[in-house]
């Protein structure tokens, strides 16, 4: 491991001055649960680290009257169902508690997990990718069996996001604050985990002068209920090989207002616009479900090696409906 320079600023002005000082060379440090193995893997060399766990201010969950913000170091064990202005937001603390293990979770923070980079062996094993920075993608005739089925034919690289809170967030309407020296931004998930196409090297927008600083989420309609289902090799220590998550409300029987999103299938959570289309205004019945669920992925492509991510997302997608009405179908 390369020697860096260890910062604890006391305020997020001193913070971000030390960032505009590093000249793109400063790393954030949240629970360090990724980017010390970034730096061991030589995916990250920054010759200054800016630790932002002293920084109250960005740290905890707070209610307001339009929703709720969350501080980006708090950590995952934190958006727990006990925690009163998040339990509007059932998909994102079953998805927290989803992540890796408790160790894990009582380390990692959310800011951190939304900046984490793909879990592709071929990118963490030091191979010329195109997200190190070179101009090829060695797992599209390799090891494919966790590579995207959605969207891919748009993407250069073929790694799915990692991230389950994310996924979560995407049900509802989820913004990133994002603040440097010079001002502030507020940029909607989507677009937040979507850089430019020829920006291939990069996984967020975030400029090497800004600081995730808090996640803010707008109350969701009355009535909406949620919930993220997670399908991984084993319960816990495993990324999702496809989940879903759903914010739904039910009136008598009728779907009034419905939001999905997939993750492990493609570069971001995938918004499943198709099945949300297919059931919107209409009644739910488990046969109007199933094939919602498979009108989305019906745009799916596969590699030789990730097939069988078609029907657990299929799966997934079906679960989190019924698991978010209650299972009153
Ligand atoms: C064994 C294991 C299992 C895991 N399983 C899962 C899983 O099942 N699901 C899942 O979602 N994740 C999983 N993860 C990933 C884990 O959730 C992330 O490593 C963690 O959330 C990152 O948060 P952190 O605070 O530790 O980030 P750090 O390691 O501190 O930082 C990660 C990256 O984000 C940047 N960063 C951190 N905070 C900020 C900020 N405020 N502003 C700007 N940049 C910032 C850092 O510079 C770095 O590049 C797993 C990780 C491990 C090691
Ligand atoms: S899928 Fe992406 S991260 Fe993996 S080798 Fe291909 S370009 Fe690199």
């Amino acid at each position: 491991m390369k020697p860096f320079k260890l910062l604890t600023p006391e305020s997020l002005t001193q913070a971000l001055a030390m960032f505009w000082g590093s000249e793109g060379k400063a790393a954030a440090l949240g629970g360090g649960t990724e980017l010390l193995n970034l730096i061991r893997t030589s995916l990250s060399d920054p010759g200054v680290i800016i630790d932002l766990k002293s920084l109250k201010r960005l740290r905890g969950v707070r209610s307001s009257r339009s929703g709720v913000a969350i501080g980006a170091t708090t950590q995952l064990s934190e958006l727990s169902p006990q925690c009163r202005p998040l339990q509007p937001f059932a998909a994102l603390t079953q998805a927290a508690a989803a992540v890796g293990t408790p160790q894990i979770r009582n380390r990692a923070t959310l800011g951190g997990n939304l900046c984490q980079r793909p879990r592709c062996l071929y990118l963490r094993s030091g191979f010329d990718c195109w997200k190190s920075g070179g101009t090829q993608c060695p797992a599209r005739h390799g090891e494919s069996s966790g590579l995207a089925i959605l969207g891919a034919e748009r993407t250069s690289c073929l790694a799915v996001h990692p991230s389950d809170p994310a996924v979560a967030l995407s049900v509802f309407d989820t913004r990133v604050k994002l603040v440097s020296a010079s001002g502030s931004r507020l940029v909607p998930l989507a677009q937040f985990l979507a850089p430019h196409e020829s920006d291939a090297g990069r996984d967020t927008v975030l400029r090497s002068d800004e600081l995730v600083t808090e996640v803010r989420i707008a109350s969701p309609r009355p009535g909406t209920r949620s919930a993220y289902v997670k399908v991984a090799d084993r319960a816990a220590f495993s990324f999702a090989l496809a989940s879903a998550a759903a914010a739904c409300v039910m009136d008598r029987g009728m779907l009034r207002h419905v939001r999905l999103a997939l993750g492990g299938v493609a570069g971001a959570p995938w918004r499943a616009r198709v099945a949300e289309e297919a059931l919107q205004g209409r009644k739910l019945t488990p046969a109007r479900l199933e094939s919602a669920a498979r009108a989305e992925l019906a745009a799916a492509r596969h590699l030789e090696r990730n097939g069988y991510k078609v029907d657990l997302a299929i799966g997934a997608l079906q679960e989190a409906v019924e698991r978010a009405v209650g299972g009153r179908l």
